[in-house]
């Protein structure tokens, strides 16, 4: 009604296909902003939650090294993550901890110099794990209070759970197979699951399919003129998880440490202490592969999880029995531009049409597709920020909480 004050409506169906965190994130905001989670479906196409990069990754969280583009969304982000941990026992809950970041070179060039920050005394400033190094030239890549870690997978529970309390609806086993517009503006999706068909109402779907996002969206959309640009960069990364069962991880002062040195096969690799003890050892491929068809069809290249496991060696920790947790490879989400897009795309475009229906009020909870896609390494750290942003979007709620105009661009 014109002149009338537009409210965040709580009943218009919203779908997000994607049960990773950005997804979940998206959810979470979106129901806390409508003080309900009723009318929001999750359609998840695995038959279990979290089985890509969102329950895989390592969890490092920082507020620096963002695109510029990104820097607003990035430091939104680490705020709200800082809030939920302190407001939900994320210290318990999901293991979130100040962490020390640092680079380490080979002893050749241990040149103090070439230490970028002042670390104090150099032999204590190296996590207790990793002295066998300490002749090594460091740099601090981030200070504790720039950095943090979570354990992702305990996180994207917390948010489940959170999202189930407030009513969301999550479908397992899933997909949406077709969107119902009419006159211009989406009506409706077709769900498939385990064989039966079923209509859902839906005024605004959400892509949040991590890497899958582009095969979503050409396959609901096959005359769209926006694609998403895939990176032809390695997205996918390797990682094992040890535990040293003498190691106390209390020895360290609460701290965990993100420590980067030389692999054995010439490129970085990452080992961060986590605080019940076992460490994370990441890295990246070195060539890229075809994306598989579903989070389980992804699995850990042994020979690269054999060289990864050698690195253990590097942890200081006398003759423990260094036991292998768990060995896996999960694939990021990323661009050829190497920015997220948290973007509204018009109708039109994904129909490949031009509709000349009245557009009178549509800016304002317009409803129609929307994109949380392209996080790529940074998908951990930007999912509260990216959730809050596309609530906003969503809603139409201006300003929104963060400047996310120069990601949008396809
Ligand atoms: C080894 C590794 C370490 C990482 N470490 C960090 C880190 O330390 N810090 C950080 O910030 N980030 C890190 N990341 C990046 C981060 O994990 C990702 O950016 C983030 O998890 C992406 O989340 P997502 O929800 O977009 O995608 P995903 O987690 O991939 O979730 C997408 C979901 O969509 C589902 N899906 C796919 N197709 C369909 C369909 N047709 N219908 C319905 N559902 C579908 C999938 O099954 C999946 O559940 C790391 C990534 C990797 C691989």
């Amino acid at each position: 009604m014109a002149g009338e004050k537009k409210t965040f409506s709580r009943d218009r169906p919203v779908v997000i296909i994607g049960g990773g965190i950005i997804g979940f994130s998206t959810a979470y905001c979106l129901s806390l902003a409508r003080k309900t989670g009723r009318f929001i479906t999750i359609v998840e196409k695995s038959s279990t939650l979290f089985t890509g990069a969102s329950g895989k990754a390592n969890g490092i969280l920082g507020d620096y090294g963002f695109k510029p583009e990104a820097e607003s969304l990035g430091k939104l982000s680490w705020e709200l993550h800082q809030q939920l941990a302190s407001q939900h026992g994320g210290r318990t809950a999901w293991g979130y901890r100040d962490v020390i970041i640092l680079d380490l070179h080979h002893a050749a060039s241990s040149d103090p110099s070439e230490v970028a920050f002042s670390l104090g005394n150099p032999p204590s400033s190296l996590p207790t794990w990793c002295r066998r190094y300490e002749k090594h030239a460091r740099t601090l890549t981030s200070k504790h209070e720039h950095a943090a870690r979570l354990d992702p997978a305990q996180f994207c529970e917390f948010l489940r759970k959170e999202c189930v309390e407030m009513g969301v609806e999550i479908l397992l086993d899933a997909t949406v197979q077709s969107v119902g517009v009419e006159n211009g503006s989406l009506e409706r999706v077709a769900i498939e699951r385990m064989g039966n068909r079923r209509t859902l109402e839906c005024h605004s779907l959400v892509i949040a399919a991590g890497p899958w996002s582009e095969t979503v969206l050409s396959g609901l959309f096959p005359n769209s003129r926006v694609r998403i640009p895939s990176s032809k960069q390695p997205s996918s990364g390797n990682y094992i998880v040890i535990k040293v069962p003498k190691w106390d991880s209390r020895k360290d002062t609460g701290v965990c440490h993100q420590v980067y040195l030389e692999g054995p096969f010439g490129h970085k690799v990452d080992i961060s202490s986590r605080p019940d003890g076992t460490f994370y050892v990441g890295g990246d491929l070195p060539a890229q592969e075809e994306l598989p068809g579903s989070t389980g069809d992804v699995q850990p290249q042994v020979e690269y999880v054999r060289q990864m496991e050698t690195l253990q060696t590097v942890l200081s920790l006398s003759s423990d029995e260094v036991e292998i947790m768990d060995t896996g490879r999960a694939d990021r989400p990323c661009l050829d531009h190497g920015r997220p897009v948290v973007a509204h795309i018009p109708l039109d475009d994904l129909l490949g049409i031009t509709y000349r229906g009245s557009t009178e009020g549509r800016e304002v909870e317009q409803g129609g597709v929307y994109l949380n896609v392209g996080h790529g390494r940074d998908g951990i750290t930007l999912a509260p920020g990216s959730g809050q942003v596309m609530s906003e979007l969503i809603g139409g709620i201006r300003p929104m909480s963060a400047d996310v105009s120069s990601l949008g661009s396809l």
